[in-house]
Order: C-alpha cells, then sequence, then structure tokens
C-alpha cells in the first residue's frame, strides 16, 4: 500500500525563521501486513505546536525532546482510527492517539505506543483530544493549578500573553473559573483582542503589535497584576512583570518570542526586571506539563466538564490535509492561528 508522508527537508538553524519549505511531502510503501503486537491505523488529525521548533534544530536543548532527522518522518501529536490490531488493548474503529503520531496518512505502530480515546467525552469532537481535552488544556489547568496560586475570593488580576492561542485562550477561561476577578490578554491582531472579550470571557485584551503595552497594562490592570500566565517572554513579558504586585506569581508556561535564537530556556530575565521580580518576590519557577502526567486523568475530566456545560469555550483554525502541514506549523508559529492549530488528515 502506497502512503503519504511528511519528512523534515532542511533545518531554519538555530537563530532561523521556521517555513513550510523545511518540510517535505512524499510517496512511500508501507508493509501490507503487520506482526503481533502492532496496530495500523488512519490518521484523522495531527497537531502542531510551539516545542516542534526545538526537534528542527540538531541539538534540541532539552533532555526530553529529540531531533527530528534529515529525510526522515516527522511526528507528534496525532490522533486515528484503529484499521487493524494484533495487540489486545484495541480492535478495529477505536479512536487512538499518541504523542509521536508520525505525519503519515496511515501508520503502523507498536500498541504500547498508543493510548485509546473515548469520543463521547467529547462529544465527537475528536480534536479537543489535541487540543482543549489534550496535552493544551492540560498545560492551561495544570499550570494555574500548579504555578498560578490562584484563591477564590482574592479579587486577583490575571493576565496572559499569547492569549488567543491554543493554552492562552484556555488559561484565561480558566483562570477565571479558578477564581480570578479580572482576566486580560495579549495577543496580536485587532480580531484575536475582541474574539477574547466578546465569546471568550476576558474583560479586556491588548494588541502588542499597536501602541505601548506598558501603558495600555497599567490602564487596564487598575490593581496591578497577581497572576501572569506567560506564553511568550520576550519585551511583553518584561512589560507585565513591571506592573506584577507583591508576592506574585508566573506561569511560566512558554517563551515562544525566544524561540528561533539560540538561548537557554528558560531565557534569564533583563538584569532591571530580574531585580523587580526579586525585590518583590515574584515567583517564575519553570513548568512542564509532562510532570504531571499523574494528574491527566482527573484533569481531562474536568476540562470536558467544562466544555460541556459551555463554561470553557473551544476555538480552533483547521488547516486540510497532510501536504499543509509544513505550511501550517509556519502560519502557528507567526500567529496565524486562533485557538488550537490543528491538520484534519482524513475525515
Ligand atoms: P499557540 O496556539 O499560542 O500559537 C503560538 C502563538 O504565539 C501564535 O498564534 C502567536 O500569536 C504567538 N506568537 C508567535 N510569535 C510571537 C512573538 N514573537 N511574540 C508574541 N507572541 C508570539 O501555541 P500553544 O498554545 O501550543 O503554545 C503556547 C505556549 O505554550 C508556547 O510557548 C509553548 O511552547 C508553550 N507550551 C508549554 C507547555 C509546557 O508544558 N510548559 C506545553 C505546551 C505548550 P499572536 O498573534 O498573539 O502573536
Amino acid at each position: 500500500m502506497i502512503i503519504q508522508r511528511v519528512v523534515l527537508n532542511s533545518r531554519p538553524g538555530k537563530n532561523g525563521v521556521p517555513v513550510a519549505e523545511n518540510f517535505q511531502i512524499e510517496a512511500v510503501p508501507l508493509p501490507d501486513k503487520i506482526t503481533d503486537g502492532q496496530v495500523r491505523a488512519r490518521t484523522l488529525y495531527l497537531s502542531v505546536d510551539p516545542y516542534m521548533r526545538c526537534r528542527m534544530n540538531e541539538d534540541t536543548g532539552s533532555d526530553y525532546l529529540l531531533p527530528w532527522q534529515l529525510s526522515e518522518v516527522a511526528d507528534g501529536g496525532g490522533i486515528g482510527v484503529v484499521e487493524e490490531s494484533k495487540h489486545g488493548n484495541f480492535a478495529k474503529g477505536d479512536i487512538v492517539t499518541s504523542f509521536n503520531w508520525p505525519w503519515q496518512t496511515k501508520i503502523i505502530l507498536d500498541g504500547r505506543l498508543l493510548q485509546k480515546l473515548e469520543p463521547q467525552l467529547v462529544d465527537g469532537h475528536l480534536s479537543y483530544f489535541l487540543g482543549a481535552a489534550g496535552i493544551t488544556g492540560l498545560t492551561s489547568f495544570l499550570g494555574i493549578k500548579e504555578k498560578g496560586h490562584v484563591t477564590v475570593g482574592d479579587n486577583q488580576t490575571m493576565v496572559v500573553s499569547g492569549a488567543a492561542g491554543a493554552c492562552g485562550s484556555l488559561a484565561g477561561q480558566i483562570g477565571r473559573l479558578e477564581g480570578c476577578s479580572r482576566v486580560v490578554g495579549i495577543c496580536g491582531t485587532d480580531e484575536k483582542c475582541s474574539i477574547l472579550v466578546s465569546e471568550m470571557g476576558f474583560d479586556a485584551a491588548i494588541n502588542y503589535k499597536k501602541g505601548n503595552v506598558a501603558e495600555q497594562l497599567h490602564e487596564l490592570c487598575p490593581a496591578g497584576v497577581d497572576v501572569y500566565f506567560d506564553n511568550v517572554g520576550g519585551d511583553i513579558s518584561d512589560a507585565v512583570i513591571n506592573q506584577m504586585n507583591q508576592n506574585s506569581h508566573i506561569v511560566l508556561c512558554g517563551q515562544i518570542s525566544q524561540y528561533n535564537k539560540d538561548v537557554p530556556y528558560p531565557p534569564p530575565l533583563p538584569p532591571a526586571v530580574e531585580e523587580i521580580q526579586k525585590a518583590r518576590n515574584i515567583t517564575r519557577e519553570r513548568f512542564l506539563v509532562l510532570n504531571y502526567m499523574d494528574k491527566q486523568e482527573a484533569s481531562i475530566l474536568q476540562l470536558c466538564q467544562w466544555i460541556k456545560e459551555g463554561k470553557l469555550k473551544v476555538k480552533e483554525t483547521v488547516v486540510k490535509g497532510l501536504e499543509n502541514i509544513g505550511g501550517a506549523f509556519q502560519s502557528m508559529m507567526t500567529g496565524g492561528n486562533i485557538g488550537k492549530q490543528i491538520v484534519l488528515i482524513s475525515e
């Protein structure tokens, strides 16, 4: 059987901007027969995520991420439907997922690498398992739970950067559900700002590409900032930290503004900002969702319940076709998405 797959065609370089042409689609044969323990599945959805930028480097700079190899198939979060199984845990028709799903139209994987999903949890909206009911939702929820110190009744103000993206759009809503009284987002277009306020319950949103972020923050957060959910780092975060209160907390989720630079993670703050952080006793601890997978099951149930109740609004930007996955990645890295960027491979 002939299938399509996407390989890493070239590396952008540690300080380069990734482009669609770093990836290439090709046709390859897939064995007709599977062996004991294996599962063959048809790919339904693939995820493109900021961490993949590190996997495009020869050295990812982190011990939990392996680099993609040139001319070899890329992989990441994926969902598919089982076509044939020789593994006891799976049967034809099951919906399955893996963090290391090859970017192929069909895959053969060892069943031990797959997890079975329950479609009724998301009312059949399977792509949510790559976003709000998957790693993205877990990141927002557990980031706030573990590092946010949100307390009902404390009248806290939360600021979210990268606020219209997958994690950010959920983080603002979860901050509110957990007890923050004011939620302000920072993102890259007026359209995103308007969606955050009109559809996702943010009190206000700032377009960082327009006007002075510090001045707008000062105006929109009159009582200062108590919790900062940081997806982006760089100048935006410096401006937020400047307005943070004594004993406040940063959820250090990601630093996307620094991912095309050869800097350590997390990047150190500029000295003047670090001085503020220390003087005001602002916590800024590294957060990695993979360290909290013992809380995965209960957290996903909570997220799915909020989604069903309409308390957590989910946005997706869906691109169709495996041949467009490189373009989808490039677009997500430069702000083309609202909510989770998803690639639909087959219906
Ligand atoms: P998003 O859906 O938020 O997509 C990325 C967004 O980043 C873009 O839409 C763009 O929106 C914004 N962006 C890109 N470049 C810049 C820049 N230079 N300055 C400011 N904003 C920029 O991605 P995710 O929700 O998947 O990821 C968000 C963050 O969370 C990332 O930093 C990621 O690494 C991190 N993460 C961390 C995890 C953890 O365990 N700690 C797990 C998962 C994700 P805009 O139009 O607003 O610029």
